[in-house]
């Protein structure tokens, strides 16, 4: 039972990567974005707090995120993990660390997808999903196979983030460096840090990281 985490600034291809894994591997998709999206929209408490610090790009605070990770890891306890979008933070790995040892799991693989962040906008501006399932594609990436209906569920409603905006994602990107980056080292000081290159096609990134996780590279 593998659990690793995908870390990469925002449009890196985390949840493009995660959400296939999940569907291929039987492993659960841990996303703190979906996770507080989802409680924004259903203006829970957490959500009512989460709201206008995403809509700016900041970061929601360490202690909310974790004690979303641990209900999501209690309620998934026979599967392997793949945290999207967290640890984002030197507080929150440390966070991590103690909610997967009391759960009797330990870390794989930390994947870091490399990316180029000119090209980080152009992904972050044409990002759409489908409102039904939550498949995420991108005008010119990823488009639906038929223009305006959802490849794998047929619906014609599609949603867009409302912080995928230039301005927010300069300032996701600038949080990204400021607290996220230096988490690698203390990953790297436990030999667990894979690099991938994010800028490649989809398939090929899925190839890279399937053979990590296959142990065959
Ligand atoms: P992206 O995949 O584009 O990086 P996410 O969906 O992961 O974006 O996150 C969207 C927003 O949700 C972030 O800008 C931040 O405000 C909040 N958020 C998500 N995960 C975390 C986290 N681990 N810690 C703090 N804030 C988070
Ligand atoms: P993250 O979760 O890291 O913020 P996403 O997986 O949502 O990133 O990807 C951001 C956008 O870029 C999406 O519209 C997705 O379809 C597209 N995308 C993801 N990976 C690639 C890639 N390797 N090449 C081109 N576009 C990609
Ligand atoms: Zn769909």
């Amino acid at each position: 039972m593998l659990n690793i985490i995908l870390l990469g600034p925002p449009g890196a291809g985390k949840g493009t990567q995660a959400a296939r894994l999940q569907a291929e591997r039987g492993m659960i998709q841990l996303s703190t974005g979906d996770m507080l999206r989802e409680a924004v929209a259903a203006g829970t408490p957490v959500g009512l707090k989460a709201k206008a610090i995403m809509e700016r790009g900041e970061l929601v605070s360490d202690a909310i995120v974790s004690a979303l990770i641990g209900e999501r890891l209690d309620a998934a306890a026979d599967q392997g993990a793949i945290f999207d979008g967290f640890p984002r933070t030197k507080a929150q790995a440390e966070a991590l660390d103690l909610l997967l040892t009391e759960r009797g799991r330990r870390l794989d693989h930390v994947i870091e997808l490399v990316v180029d962040e000119d090209e980080l906008v152009k992904r972050i501006v044409g990002r759409f999903s489908c409102a039904r399932c939550g498949t995420g594609y991108h005008d010119t990436f990823r488009p639906t196979k038929v223009a305006g209906v959802c490849d794998v569920c047929g619906s014609t409603e599609f949603k867009r983030r409302k912080d995928d905006n230039e301005a927010t994602v300069r300032t996701r990107m600038a949080e990204y460096r400021a607290k996220t980056q230096p988490i690698l080292p203390f990953y790297e000081a436990r030999g667990l840090v894979r690099r991938v290159d994010g800028m490649a096609a989809i398939e090929t990134v899925a190839a890279e990281i399937d053979a990590i996780l296959d142990g065959t590279v």
